[in-house]
């Protein structure tokens, strides 16, 4: 593998007699890794899963969540994957949220969150209590990022498309934990990804370590007095890891280096990460109301079709919790679009939002229609209907299939993790998977 000559003279440098090692993992085969989710289905379960298929998924040993695949395995084309059973993450990437130690209830922001892998970790961790910020720069990726919290069926998140600068002017001191896992010069990548090697310069380095010392200094602002804040990064450059860890230290004295860590793939099985994390002095004393959402009075929208749906569809301990939430105003209207907002809402208003929680449904002419985030974030046994497919990759693809329960909506599943909406009539279940995920969706 050809590297970057100025990349091995600093890495010899850096390294000292290790280096030959390090050198040599560079003509082993790259790590695969998955990261199951306790929001869709059991560890054991998935394992279980994965034997049937012949699969031996090996632990990760620095994350509970996490599992080796072998290489010519194609995780990403089964439809379980697509149901949010797990995603595809590189194995040492899944030490950060390990070591940020979210918990339920608390308030966590995830400032550079796209494509969602370490997000979508931290909101497992959270078991749909509290509230996640995810926030990510660039549209695009903003788009992604919202596709992979809704597939993993996460209900209570936010996600933005916002500069740090004008976050931080909005949230300060409001969260208990925040993440920045910052874009960085990638030589964390070099095995995985040919174009990260091309594009890889010691400028890139200093313009690397000059952003995220902008984009740290946005963060720290947010966080709570007696916070945790996490700075990552896949790549080995001291300039971007440990200098800029003194410089945060230095600049901001309040906060504390906890811990660091560097995975280096000569010493684990990983492509390799950086984290430091840092505790904010103080305790937090809550200081007036914060960025809490105020309630607005209910739009004139026809909400009694969305409790029919609730009370038709849902099982009754699950509606009587969405009345309640119908009634205490945490379900929010945009335009004919109902979403409900996380336990503790914030005001998102100025802002650019993606996704302001979890979506429900909209009003239709004279009905209410779920979303497919909706159905992503219920279990089977949360609704009165429900249906395991014998067939999912044809369901994925858009197709009717047969169905033999009552008329009405149904949630289609794969092996019990919940898959979209389908609506049964005639002994057929019409499909309701968006058509947008069908197109994208190749099953080889
Ligand atoms: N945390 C993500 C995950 O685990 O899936 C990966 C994040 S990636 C390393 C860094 C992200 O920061 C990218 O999505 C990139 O678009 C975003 N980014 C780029 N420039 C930025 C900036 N100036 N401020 C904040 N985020 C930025």
């Amino acid at each position: 593998m050809e590297l970057p000559q100025d990349f091995k003279d600093r890495m010899r440098g850096q390294l000292g007699d290790a280096y030959g090692d390090f050198l040599a993992s560079y003509q082993e085969e790259r790590t695969y890794g998955l990261r199951y989710n306790p929001l869709k289905i059991e560890k054991d379960r998935l394992c279980a899963l994965f034997a049937q298929m012949q699969v031996a998924l090996e632990p990760v040993a620095w994350a509970e969540e996490g599992f080796y695949y072998p290489p010519q395995v194609h995780p990403g084309r089964l439809a379980l994957h697509e149901a949010g059973a797990y995603y595809i993450q590189e194995p040492s990437a899944m030490a950060v949220v390990e070591l940020l130690g979210p918990r339920p209830g608390e308030k966590i922001l995830d400032l550079c969150a796209a494509p969602g892998g370490k997000s979508t970790q931290i909101a497992g961790r959270m078991g749909g209590q509290g509230l996640l910020v995810a926030n990510e720069v660039i549209p695009s990726r903003a788009k992604t990022l919202s596709r992979n919290i809704e597939r993993m069926g996460v209900a209570n998140a936010y996600v933005l498309n916002e500069t740090p600068q004008r976050l931080s002017a909005c949230f300060p001191e409001f969260f208990d934990r925040i993440l920045v896992d910052a874009p960085c010069s990638g030589e964390g990548m070099f095995r995985k990804d040919v174009q990260s090697r091309g594009e890889w310069s010691l400028q890139q380095v200093a313009v690397c370590a000059a952003r995220q010392r902008e984009i740290l200094s946005c963060a720290q602002q947010m966080l709570k007095p007696g916070g945790t804040i996490v700075y990552s990064t896949c790549t080995f450059a001291p300039e971007e890891n440990e200098q800029n860890t003194k410089w945060l230290t230095d600049a901001y004295p309040q906060l504390e280096l906890e811990q660091c860590m560097h995975l280096l793939p000569h010493q684990q099985r990983g492509e390799g990460h950086y984290a430091a994390r840092f505790r904010k002095a103080g305790e937090w004393t809550q200081r007036g109301p914060g960025k809490v959402k105020k309630q607005k009075a209910p739009q004139k929208l026809p909400y009694i079709l969305f409790q029919d749906f609730i009370h038709e569809v849902l099982e009754p301990q699950l509606a009587d919790w969405y009345e309640d939430c119908l009634a205490q105003g945490r379900i929010t209207a945009y335009l004919q679009h109902l979403y409900l907002a996380p336990d503790a809402a914030v005001a998102t208003d100025g802002l650019k939002v993606e996704r302001a929680g979890l979506s429900l449904g909209s009003f239709k002419k004279k009905r209410f229609e779920p979303s497919h985030a909706l159905a992503m974030a219920l279990r089977p046994q949360q609704v009165k209907q429900s249906m395991e497919l014998e067939e999912p990759e044809r369901y994925l693809k858009g197709e009717a299939v047969a169905a033999d329960g009552q008329a009405g909506w149904t949630l289609a599943t794969v092996h019990g993790c919940s898959l979209g909406w389908g609506k049964a009539a005639g002994g057929m279940l019409k499909n309701h998977y968006p058509k947008g995920l069908r197109k994208n969706y190749a099953i080889s």
